[in-house]
């Protein structure tokens, strides 16, 4: 059995993640910001932490609230998005908005709880997108989203040579039918966490710090 932590777990990729690894056995502990979200956590057997990663408190409370678990999964999920180009600049507001949740909620989840991973020799894993992979850019549709997403790569790409005992991953989960991917997309969210799980076990300490598709696949350049 393993031990599990989502961050960012109250709908979407981040509450069927608590599901399969609930329903696989392994001891979960996820994050939610509001109590229609703990309520789901808990509803599948899963010990519900509250934490808006936007907030100044979430850089010190997610430690205090974990107090030292080792963690084997430590999943970083909460993510916001936003559609519009590079033909008008962003608000302050927007821009804050994306880069609060996207980037520095997961650079103020790393030193918490990487020590804790690596305590298990555990994946810390963040959740990016496919948007952030600045040699695929084909256009600038969700400028500041793309933006955040490199961010956050580059974000784990160093964070992880101040943890070498745990393996760091940024991994895209795919165009996913969630509230975020809307009902077009081709993948289903069972089918996106199915992929990246396994895909996480297989992590080797080499490809720490690696950009990696829901298959556990490289992006080029
Ligand atoms: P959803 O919009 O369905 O869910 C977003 C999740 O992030 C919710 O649990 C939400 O919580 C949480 N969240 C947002 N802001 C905060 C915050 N300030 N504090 C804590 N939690 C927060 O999106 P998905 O499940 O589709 O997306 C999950 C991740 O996958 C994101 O990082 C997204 O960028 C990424 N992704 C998704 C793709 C897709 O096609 N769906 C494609 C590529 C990447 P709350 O319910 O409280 O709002």
């Amino acid at each position: 059995m393993s031990h599990v932590l989502v961050i960012g777990a109250s709908r979407g990729i981040g509450l069927e993640f608590v599901r399969q690894y609930r329903a696989d056995g392994h001891r979960v502990i996820a994050t939610a910001r509001d109590a229609a979200g703990v309520a789901r956590i808990e509803a599948l057997g899963a010990q519900a932490l509250k934490l808006d990663v936007a907030e100044p408190a979430s850089a010190s409370g997610l430690a205090w609230q974990l107090d030292g678990e080792k963690i084997d999964v430590a999943l970083y999920v909460a993510g916001v998005y936003s559609t519009a180009g590079a033909t008008q600049p962003p608000t302050r507001e927007e821009f804050d908005r994306l880069m609060h949740t996207n980037v520095l909620g997961a650079m103020q989840a790393i030193p918490q709880v990487a020590p804790m991973v690596e305590a298990a020799r555990g994946r810390f894993v963040f959740i990016t997108s496919e948007m952030g992979h600045i040699a695929g850019a084909g256009s600038s549709f969700g400028w500041t989203y793309r933006v955040s997403k490199a961010a956050l790569n580059m974000a784990v790409a160093s964070a992880r040579h101040d943890y070498p005992q745990a393996i760091f991953a940024a991994m895209s989960p795919g165009w996913v039918r969630t509230d975020m991917g809307g009902p077009g997309a081709p993948l289903a969210v069972e089918d996106s966490v199915r992929a990246m799980r396994p895909a996480i076990q297989a992590l080797t300490p080499r490809q720490s710090g690696a950009f990696l598709n829901y298959d556990g696949e490289p992006f080029a350049g």
